[in-house]
């Protein structure tokens, strides 16, 4: 679904009045009576003009053939509010490109009004999913229209929740900004995902420093549970002489190559002398909602698919395959501290939501378990191969495209954030 925010300047306190109050009268009704929605505005019979207002926009929707007269929110609509919460803490000033289509969310770069780029990630779980669950399980035979909202919402509040207990436990995540509704707000991560990349100067230090992640989440709790190279973006660093490390482009400047690309050697005699620069590898892991426990009943099964997943990768884009058999997970729970997991359930997304959304990612495959789906990494490589090199830092407008084009904006020129104020 595409973020369409043209019209969220055109609406007046009391189109939001009205919006808010189709919100609240859906947590008990799937179609929220016209009357609800006038008391729960406070506009009574003024309100009729609003709701026209707000569904002319597609902000919510009138349901054909309903015992009574009402309307239901939107993803457009639960888009609104959520933006709205976001202008209004000011985490989000202008939205930018779309940068990447998941299987279940939506991917924009947005910025502040200070002109911070950051990253708006917008869950859009049964999207595709209740199309292609099987009609006769129990908890999707009885779901209301607003269950997509309430698993998006779920989705979004689990995956902001463990960001923020991983960035504070200093792993390599995004940095958490905001949460609201089936929406987060997290850094920019000027990285391409490991998916992009053809290849790397030292495979075997990448690989285990990867692997190495696996065993410090266990550490703590945790399993990914989908850590593949579309889950993880590799930042390339250049660490200069001085020991600091640049990013790409300034050192790409001064840099002189000689006529075979390689950078000079220091001054001096024939003695062997460290480089003086060298490429540093920087992981950031991404995509938590399916995150498990290590209580979890399947969690071995989540703990030796994530380590099959570089291992299979390094071995067909790098050749690159380890003669250690491990890591294993009955070792990398043996000490553990800490426990994220738990600080994620105290966190406010409880035990009793995170069965929800198990069950859910369950019945639609996400776990690849016992759903008939299979998850990212599970995917065939197709025949293409990424292009030469690793790629430089991105710009927003110029990120990588994802692989589905289809719903990208037009490729006339880079649409900057500033563009699209809110
Ligand atoms: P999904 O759950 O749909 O797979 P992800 O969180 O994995 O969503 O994001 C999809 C893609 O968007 C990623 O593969 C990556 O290319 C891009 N992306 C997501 N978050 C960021 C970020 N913070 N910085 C840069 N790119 C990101
Ligand atoms: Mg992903």
């Amino acid at each position: 679904m595409k973020l369409d925010t043209k019209a969220i300047r055109y609406l007046t306190a009391e189109d939001w009045r009205v919006l808010t109050a189709v919100e609240m009268g859906s947590k008990n009704h799937e179609l929220v009576p016209t009357k609800l929605i006038g008391q729960l505005s406070g506009l009574r019979n003024s309100v009729h003009r609003n709701i026209s207002n707000l569904a002319k926009v597609n902000l919510i929707a009138k349901i054909q053939n309903a015992k009574y007269d009402g309307y239901r929110l939107t993803y457009g609509g639960l888009d609104y509010l959520a933006l709205n919460t976001h202008r209004k803490s000011t985490s989000i000033y202008s939205v930018g490109n779309q940068i990447g289509v998941g299987k279940e969310s939506d991917i924009y770069v947005v910025a502040s009004a200070e002109g911070i780029q950051r990253v708006l990630k917008i869950h859009r779980l049964g999207r595709i999913s209740f199309r292609t669950v099987k009609a006769n399980r129990d908890y999707l035979r009885n779901r209301t229209s607003g269950s997509w909202m309430y698993m998006s919402r779920l989705a979004a509040l689990k995956e902001f929740a463990i960001m923020k207990a991983l960035h504070e436990n200093d792993f390599p995540v995004p940095v958490p900004v905001a949460q609201s509704r089936h929406t987060i707000v997290m850094s920019l991560i000027n990285a391409f995902p490991l998916r992009q990349i053809s290849s790397v100067p030292d495979p075997a230090g990448l690989y285990a420093e990867l692997l190495a992640l696996i065993v410090r989440l266990a550490g703590v709790g945790l399993i990914h549970g989908d850590y593949n190279e579309f889950n993880i973006l590799i930042e390339e660093r250049k660490t200069g002489v001085d020991g600091r490390t640049h990013s790409l482009p300034d050192i790409e400047e001064e840099q002189e190559l000689d006529a075979l690309g390689n950078a000079p050697m220091p001054e001096g005699g024939d003695e062997v002398k460290e480089p003086a620069e060298s490429i540093t590898l920087v992981p950031t892991i991404i995509d938590f909602p399916q995150m498990v426990s290590i209580d979890h009943p399947n969690a071995q099964y989540y703990f030796d698919r994530d380590v099959a997943c570089i291992k299979r990768f390094f071995s067909r884009r790098f050749h690159f395959t380890s003669d250690d058999p491990g890591p294993f997970f009955a070792e990398s729970i043996k000490v553990v501290q800490n426990r994220l997991d738990i600080a994620v359930e105290a966190s406010g997304f409880s035990r009793k939501m995170a069965k929800e959304l198990d069950a859910y990612m369950k019945e639609v495959g996400a776990d690849g378990v016992e759903g008939e789906g299979r998850a990212e990494g599970e995917e065939e490589e197709d025949d293409s191969e990424p292009e030469e090199g690793l790629p430089v830092q991105p710009e927003v407008g110029t990120l990588p495209p994802t692989e589905d084009e289809d719903v990208l904006p037009s490729q006339g020129g880079p649409v900057t954030a500033a563009n699209l104020r809110l």
